[in-house]
């Protein structure tokens, strides 16, 4: 076993994980590998609490839910759910769905495709799904600079004063992990009437009160019209919601096609993610392990000048701006020190603006932070980088 590794629960048998590495590197890759970019950011995966709950579901329920939420496939478990998620953002009502990807095309398909002659603003920087669901919703569609609230206010006063308007945005971006200026478009949408459909996959159970988002750590969750969570990545689990007015809830609800015509989540994730939710509600600890995960690589990155995006949140970004080497650099973490980072390039991101997407854990511990930034030093040093 190398520095990396000391037997803690991050580090997975190569033997189960050969099969995903078939092509990662031409050399031998070391016995065990520590993964450095897993979304379960709060190790809710394996968590004891949602195992539990899991398996006595799938003792009581069975494995499928065995149909559509409006035929035969509605349980106990997704109602508990849908009450606890409305319940942790402060909102009237909220609706499941099989994927996060899910609850954003299906949700905006119906939200701004039935806003009667409406105008959608949506950040340049918005996930793949969220861009699906506008198209297929045909609204019309102004991108705005990301993170730009001079732009957006800018479009806003273009727009017709009389037509319906809708701001859709993520609160901690996917790829470059930097946190919308959540006040200011809050303020922008009041002034110009405008609904707002807010993104908080990256931030649903690691930031604010009981781990509502980002929003409610500002206090600012009544502000944004809807909001849109996962159960995938701080919850640890699968599927997808939204959380908002009951009106805008139900619309979604009869008229989503992605909600109506396919098979509900098995019971036992939903009760797998409804023991991580009331967890999280409860238990600061996770989130200050993954707060102090994350400052000591930021701090420990800053001291080796190894350039990064931005420091807002736990998604370390750091910057290679360029294909080839950000492969090689992936390559070389997972050959010489058994450590998995996926290098990010187009079109995830911009060609030329190609980044290693690391997110330490809650699960992580603090020397393996300190190896796995040693080990990225010796990497840049190896290809010649340039350091910030
Ligand atoms: N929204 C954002 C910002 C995402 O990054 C993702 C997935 O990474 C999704 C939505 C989709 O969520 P899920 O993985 O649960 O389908």
């Amino acid at each position: 076993m190398d520095e990396l590794g000391d037997g803690r629960r991050e580090f997975l048998e190569i033997g189960r994980l050969a099969g995903r590495f078939p092509a990662a590197s031409a050399h031998a890759v070391p016995s065990e590998i520590a993964v450095w970019c897993s979304n379960d950011y709060l190790g809710m995966g394996q968590s004891p609490v949602v195992l539990t709950a899991m398996k006595e579901a799938i003792d009581e329920f069975g494995a499928g839910s065995g149909g559509s939420r409006n035929i035969g496939g509605t349980n106990h478990c997704h109602v508990q759910l849908e009450n606890e998620l409305a319940d942790l953002h402060g909102k009237e009502s909220a609706l499941l769905f099989s994927s996060g990807y899910s609850a954003n095309d299906g949700s905006l398909t119906v939200l701004a495709g039935r806003l009667d002659d409406g105008i959608v603003f949506s950040d340049e920087l918005n996930h793949a799904s969220i861009i699906d669901g506008l198209r297929h919703s045909r609204a019309e569609k102004h991108i705005f600079r990301h993170n730009d609230v001079a732009h957006l206010e800018e479009l806003l006063e273009r727009a017709d004063p009389s037509r319906p308007k809708l701001i859709v945005l993520e609160s901690v971006y996917s790829m470059s992990g930097d946190i919308a200026p959540l006040a200011e478009i809050a303020d922008l949408a009041a002034r110009a009437g405008a609904m707002t459909f807010l993104d908080e996959v990256h931030a649903v159970g690691m930031y604010g009160p009981q781990g509502a988002g980002i929003a409610a750590r500002l206090g600012l969750a009544d502000q944004f019209t809807v909001i849109m969570g996962t159960l995938a990545k701080g919850f640890g689990t699968a599927g997808g919601y939204i959380a908002g007015p009951a009106v805008l809830v139900d619309a979604v609800r009869s008229f989503s096609r992605a909600f109506i015509f396919t098979t509900s989540l098995a019971p036992a994730i939903a009760a797998g993610a409804l023991a991580a939710v009331r967890h999280l509600r409860a238990s600061q600890e996770e989130r200050d392990a993954l707060r102090a995960n994350a400052a000591l690589m930021y701090g420990l990155l800053r001291e080796r000048r190894i350039p990064y995006l931005s420091d807002d949140s736990h998604i370390v970004s750091v910057l290679v701006a360029d294909e080839k080497k950000c492969k090689q650099v992936a390559e070389l973490l997972l050959s010489r020190h058994g450590a998995y980072v996926q290098a990010i390039n187009a079109p995830s991101v911009r060609p030329g603006e190609e980044i290693l997407r690391i997110a330490p854990s809650a699960v992580h511990t603090e020397a393996s932070v300190h190896a796995f930034t040693r080990a990225l030093d010796d990497i840049w040093t190896t290809l010649a980088l340039p350091r910030a």
